[in-house]
């Protein structure tokens, strides 16, 4: 790994002060499309991690029992500073990240309105109450919060993903403790330093960052409550399982494999304009990215309109704007370049290859082009596994059965689609797939705070999601208080050994 001494320095944050990391590990973060070291991340120290964490602790007793009007007020400012610097946050974004400057908007947009939800807090965390469970007995329940929670995010969406955790935890009355990805925490710490300015108080949002080292020692520590993760299957796996045996509440959202159905009834111009944008928008590093289409009856007919517009499509650095911006590292672009010379190798037909692209003045940046394979089969590389690069793989069925029953056997269930103009086969598809995020003529159905993320089966280990009203149970203990009062006369009564309360 190649180390600057000359770039600026991603600071911690612990107990409200950015601070320099004393460790002796860095790792550069890099532009995608120039290789231009922008910065160097700390691999925070386990003391490091420690502080933050007890920062957080010491805070947690004061935040919780701040009133909600004056949690919710800090979310209301906050989400006006995210969109006064949204310019400036799409920038950093593009620049470490790679995606468009366009998506890079999207993505902190899509944070935002976790940010905008959170300030609506007073009417999310609200308990039950039933009078009179028994003679002259009431029962009520509230919502307390859990205590210092922590989140681990991936690199993929490093506005968005950060939004979706500690806003939703500390409007609840939690602390926090974040670890940005190592590849691009520079727009989250952009994020994180406008929140502070928003009126966070100290200690109730901190930031250590890090790799594997970091996450354990997140997942052990004995004063960390819950932790929300969002990254890979193989790293979310673990780290469910070693935060759940330290005894911890764990949510992870993980890897996918989306499946878009493509009827022959459909739309054709818009199903193949929809289909092309889900599978190469974001170079294809999008969890909710369409990675194969099932292409029913004579819908396979459509592979060379699709061929066309996929070949149309723009590759360029993000800062101008293109379609299709570069993979996030080298190891990136060589993973993926390697699956797509797998799948030739096993037998699909590749009916465009983005290999080797060229971009005038960037032949540094880690591009791929959109790339399309016919014939893709369970048990080829680029079915089985995730790709995560511009890659959309075909395959074909006779029916819609034979299309859903070819979904429901793969292991995945983050998100699937289905192209059609009947209503009939809609209302089929959406009771039958077993995948828990579905779009109708939509081919990404990430749904709005309003609702909660509900990727499922092997993309998802616990069972809450993150953002929506979800989230609030997943940051928050149910209590339950039964009570009685006695009037001052009620003198008379008797010992009752039974378990009635009457
Ligand atoms: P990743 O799993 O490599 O990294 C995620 C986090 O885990 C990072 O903070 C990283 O520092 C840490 N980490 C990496 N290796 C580790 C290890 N060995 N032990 C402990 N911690 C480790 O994921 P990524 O490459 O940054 O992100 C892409 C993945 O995230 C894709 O699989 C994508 O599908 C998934 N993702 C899922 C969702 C969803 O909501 N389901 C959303 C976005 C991304």
């Amino acid at each position: 790994m190649t180390l600057s001494t000359t770039v600026p320095t991603v600071k911690l944050l612990i107990n409200g002060e950015f601070v320099e990391s004393q460790t002796s590990v860095w790792r550069d973060v890099v532009n995608p499309a120039t290789q231009e070291v922008l910065a160097r991340v700390p691999m925070a120290t386990p003391a490091e991690v420690d502080a933050a964490v007890a920062a957080a602790k010491t805070a947690f007793k004061s935040w919780k029992k701040t009133s909600i009007g004056s949690r919710a007020r800090i979310f209301l400012k906050y989400q006006q500073l995210i969109r006064e610097h949204m310019k400036e946050l799409a920038a950093i974004l593009t620049a470490e990240q790679g995606k468009t400057l366009a998506d890079a908007e999207g993505d902190v947009f899509r944070g935002l309105e976790v940010v905008e939800h959170a300030a609506s807090i007073g009417n999310l965390q609200l308990g039950e109450y039933a009078e009179n469970v028994a003679s002259g007995v009431d029962t009520y329940s509230v919502l307390q919060p859990l205590g210092v929670c922590a989140g681990i995010t991936p690199f993929n969406f490093p506005a968005m993903i950060p939004l979706w955790m500690f806003p939703m935890a500390i409007a609840t009355g939690n602390t926090f403790v974040l670890k940005p990805s190592e590849q691009d925490p520079m727009v989250t710490m952009r994020l994180v330093e406008l929140a502070i300015e928003a009126g966070i108080p100290a200690g109730v949002l901190n930031v250590v960052h890090g790799g594997p080292d970091v996450v354990n020692a997140i997942c052990d520590h004995a004063d960390i409550k819950a932790i929300s993760f969002v990254g890979s299957s193989k790293v979310g796996t673990h780290v469910y399982n070693r935060a759940s045996l330290a005894g911890k509440r764990v949510q992870c959202m993980m890897g996918a494999k989306n499946h878009a159905i493509v009827l022959p009834d459909a739309n054709k111009e818009q199903a193949l304009n929809q289909l092309t944008g889900a599978a190469f928008g974001a170079a294809g590093q999008r969890c909710m990215a369409l990675s194969v289409a099932v292409l029913v009856g004579e819908a396979k007919n459509w592979i060379p309109e699709l061929v066309a517009k996929a070949k149309a499509l723009r590759v360029g650095p993000g800062k101008d704007n293109p379609d299709v911006g570069p993979l996030v590292s080298c190891t990136a672009r060589d993973r993926v370049e390697s699956l797509i010379a797998q799948g030739v190798e096993q037998g699909a037909k590749l009916e465009l290859d983005g290999r080797g692209v060229k971009v005038p003045g960037f032949e540094q940046g880690n591009f791929v082009g959109p790339t399309i394979f016919s014939g893709v089969k369970p048990g080829m590389a680029i079915y089985d596994q995730e790709i995560f690069g511009p890659v959309l793989c075909l395959t074909a069925a006779d029916t819609l059965d034979q299309a859903i029953e070819l979904i429901n056997a793969n292991p995945n269930g983050n998100g699937t689609a289905i192209f059609t103009q009947s209503g009939a086969a809609a209302r089929k598809f959406q009771e039958e797939i077993d995948v828990g995020q579905v779009g109708i003529n939509v081919p990404i159905p990430v749904p709005v705070p309003l609702f909660s993320f509900t990727g499922s089966r092997a993309s998802k280990l616990g069972d809450l999601g993150p953002y929506g009203k979800q989230v609030v149970l997943f940051y928050t203990q149910t209590k339950t208080v039964t009570s009685r009062w006695f009037d001052d006369a009620a003198s008379s009564g008797k010992v009752n050994t039974t378990i009635s309360l009457n």
